[in-house]
């Protein structure tokens, strides 16, 4: 059993947390698989846990992991957000609604109070505002937590970073953050460390990139070869992250009792040195998207005339062309497509070639040819 290591869950809250917490977005289908899998985390000293009411059975699974003196041993948080998933056909960002969503939620998860609440995906200005009016989601979040039914208030993001750092100026409601960091994606970086000095605690999501990193990929092989000598991409990962101190916690998503076994053990490896960390920043900003000629998300190619989101899918070239790895292009196509993405694209195939993105491109991709490509991969 791992050491049980408590750091400070950002001052605000002052509660502690493992560096490691429970994803709980991927537990195995098997409902006493899934049980078992919960405790051995928690028996080795994961106690923070991020579900949401959009995990399909997430929180019932939990229910039932969380008997037998299990609950009190965790921080338990649920998220949800009317734009993400609509329970009910009238489900929308007003109080009520979250009020009857945080009830629902006590209910699946068999408890009677929750940890933590968040406001999920608050992605834009336009949703932030919709989430902190008066009279909207977080004002059912402090109903709720007058009665004793949340104890902690937090978001989710995938914000662009000004927008959330105005964010993090205005919430003084807000005890935790919930962020995509990892070492080929340091948007939030400032953002982490400004809500950290203000004793917000802040949580990471996506540590190895979507599964990234437990891929072949030779750009990223290299780069880590190059850096340090090392050959395990996930390895580096972890420890690159452990030794951020500005970061309270990552999510590890737990789907079998492996993954739960080496993240711990890549957490009990030493932190890099300063020097070791600027040559892993220097490798894998030549890696990036901006320095190998792939897209950078400037936008400036829309708006395109059959309305297809060319950044996105030129995001998912990024992952599947130059880096070569699977599963996380696939997703990001499939989602420029879901019915759920409020920026949903027109399919690729709607192309008329009228060359009006490449003419604009800032990276001279040859746009039109990608999209082919994407359509025949991922089609
Ligand atoms: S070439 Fe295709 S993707 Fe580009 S702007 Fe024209 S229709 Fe849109
Ligand atoms: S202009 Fe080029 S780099 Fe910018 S978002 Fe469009 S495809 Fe990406």
């Amino acid at each position: 059993m791992q050491k049980q290591r408590e750091i400070d869950f950002g001052k605000r809250s002052g509660l502690k947390v493992h560096p490691v917490s429970i994803g709980a977005m991927r537990f195995p289908e098997n409902v006493d698989e899934s049980v078992a899998l919960i405790r051995q985390a928690i028996d080795s000293g994961m106690i923070y846990i991020d579900t949401s009411r959009g995990y399909i059975d997430s929180e019932t699974k939990l229910a039932k992991a969380l008997k037998n003196g299990y609950r009190e041993k965790v921080i338990l948080s649920t998220k949800w957000c009317p734009w993400n998933l609509k329970v009910e056909a009238d489900d929308d960002t007003s109080a009520e609604c979250t009020y009857k969503r945080i009830n629902e939620s006590l209910k699946r998860l068999e408890v009677d109070q929750l940890d933590f609440y968040q406001l999920w995906s608050i992605n834009n200005n336009e949703l932030w505002v919709q989430a902190t009016r008066k009279g909207g989601m977080l004002d059912g979040i402090i109903r709720a937590k007058k009665e004793g039914l949340v104890r902690h208030i937090g978001f989710t993001t995938h914000d662009d970073p000004t927008n959330l750092n105005k964010c993090i100026d205005e919430a003084d409601w807000c005890e935790a953050i919930l962020f995509t960091y990892n070492m080929l994606n340091r948007t939030y970086e400032d953002s982490i460390a400004k809500a950290h000095e203000k004793g917000i605690a802040t949580i990471v999501m996506n540590p190895i990139s979507g599964g990234v990193f437990a891929q072949d990929s030779p750009p990223l092989n290299n780069a880590i070869k190059n850096a340090i000598g090392s050959a395990d991409l996930v390895e580096t990962a972890h420890r690159w992250l452990k030794t951020n101190k500005n970061i309270d916690t990552i999510i590890c998503g737990i789907s079998k009792p492996s993954d739960i076994t080496s993240t711990l053990a890549n957490y009990n490896k030493p932190d890099f040195s300063s020097d070791e960390m600027k040559r892993l920043n220097a490798e894998f900003e030549k890696v990036s998207n901006k320095n190998s000629g792939c897209c950078v998300d400037c936008k400036y190619c829309m708006p395109c005339p059959k309305n297809i989101y060319i950044p996105g899918f030129m995001q998912a070239a990024y992952f599947s062309e130059f880096l070569k790895v699977d599963g996380k292009p696939r997703n990001i196509y499939n989602w420029q497509l879901s019915p759920n993405n409020t920026e949903r694209s027109a399919d690729p195939s709607e192309c008329i070639e009228c060359g009006r993105c490449e003419q604009r491109c800032t990276q001279k991709i040859k746009i039109i040819e990608t999209l082919k490509t994407l359509k025949r991969k991922f089609g």
